[in-house]
C-alpha cells in the first residue's frame, strides 16, 4: 500500500524554507509537488529530497503557470490536501539588511519594487489560492499555509515600544501585511467549510532572500511552517504563529 496518501503543494520549494518544509512533509509520508518557477531547479531539490517529491513548474506571477499546474495536479492526484504558499521576494535589487531599511522609506521606496515585490507576495498568493481552492475543495482535510512575517504584523508595528517597528516599510514588510489582510479574507471565506487556513513566520533565516545574513538554521527557522503545515484534522484554524507555536498579532 502507497504510504504517501496526502497531497502537498509548496510555492517556491526549491531552496530556503520551501525546500524544507518540503522536504520534511515528504519524510512524514506526503507526497510533495515542489514548485518552481525554474522547473530544472525544481527537479534537482525533488531529486535531492528523494521519495516522495515530484517537481512542478509554478511562477506564481505568471496565470498561465498557474492554471498549468493547477490542471496537472487535478490530472494526476484529482485533489489537493495542503497547500503552503511560501514562495517570496524581499527586493529587487541585491542589498544588505541595512541597505534595504533605507530602501524601505514610504518617501523613496521605488514604486517598481513595491509593485514587483507585491505582484509575488500578495497578488501571487492570492491567484494560486484561486486556482488551487476547488482542487482543495475536493479533500476531506484541507488545509492552506500561507508563509508570512512577523515584520508585517500590524499591531507590533504600530506599538512605538517595538524593537523591528524601524524595519516597517512599503516594499517587503507591507506587503506581508496586505498577504496577512488577504489571509484574513480567506479565513472568512472559509470559516463555514472544513478548509483550514493558518498564517506562519519562519524564524530569522538564513536564506538567500536575506543574503543569507539571517541568523538560524534552515532547519530551526522553518520548523514552525513544518509544524502548521502537518497539523491533522483536529488542528487549529485562522492563527498567526511562530517558533514555538508563539502568537503574532495580526
Ligand atoms: P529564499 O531562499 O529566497 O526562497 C524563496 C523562494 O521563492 C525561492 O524558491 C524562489 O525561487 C521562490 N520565488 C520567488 N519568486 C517566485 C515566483 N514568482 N514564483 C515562484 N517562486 C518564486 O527565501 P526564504 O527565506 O526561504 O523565503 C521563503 C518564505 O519565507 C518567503 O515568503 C519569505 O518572505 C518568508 N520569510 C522568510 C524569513 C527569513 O528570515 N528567511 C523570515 C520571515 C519570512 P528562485 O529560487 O527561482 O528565486
Amino acid at each position: 500500500m502507497d504510504d504517501h496518501n496526502r497531497i502537498a503543494l509548496v510555492t517556491g520549494a526549491n531552496q530556503g524554507v520551501g525546500r524544507q518544509v518540503a522536504k520534511e512533509l515528504a519524510a512524514n509520508g506526503v507526497t510533495v509537488l515542489v514548485a518552481a518557477r525554474d522547473f530544472a531547479k525544481g527537479e534537482a531539490a525533488a531529486k535531492e529530497i528523494g521519495r516522495g517529491a515530484i517537481a512542478f513548474q509554478l511562477d506564481v506571477t505568471d496565470k498561465a503557470s498557474i492554471s498549468a499546474a493547477a490542471e496537472r495536479v487535478r490530472h494526476e492526484f484529482g485533489r489537493l490536501d495542503l497547500l503552503v504558499n511560501n514562495a517570496g521576494i524581499s527586493q529587487t535589487t541585491k542589498r544588505t539588511l541595512q541597505e534595504n531599511v533605507q530602501a524601505n522609506r514610504a518617501s523613496t521606496a521605488s514604486l517598481d519594487e513595491v509593485r514587483a515585490v507585491w505582484e509575488t507576495n500578495v497578488f501571487g498568493v492570492l491567484a494560486v489560492y484561486q486556482a488551487f481552492l476547488p482542487l482543495l475543495r475536493l479533500s476531506s482535510d484541507a488545509r492552506i499555509v500561507n508563509v508570512s512575517s512577523g515584520v508585517g504584523s500590524l499591531t507590533s508595528a504600530s506599538d512605538p515600544t517595538y524593537e523591528y517597528r524601524h524595519i516597517f516599510g512599503p516594499v517587503y514588510p507591507a506587503s506581508k501585511a496586505a498577504l496577512n489582510a488577504i489571509t484574513l479574507a480567506m479565513c472568512i471565506e472559509l470559516e463555514n467549510t472544513a478548509i483550514k487556513v493558518n498564517l506562519v513566520s519562519p524564524a530569522f533565516t538564513s536564506t538567500n532572500l536575506n543574503n543569507f545574513e539571517g541568523t538560524e538554521s534552515i532547519e530551526d527557522g522553518s520548523r514552525e511552517v513544518v509544524r502548521v503545515a502537518l497539523l491533522g484534522p483536529d488542528g487549529p484554524s485562522g492563527t498567526f504563529t511562530r517558533w514555538e507555536n508563539t502568537t503574532i498579532p495580526w
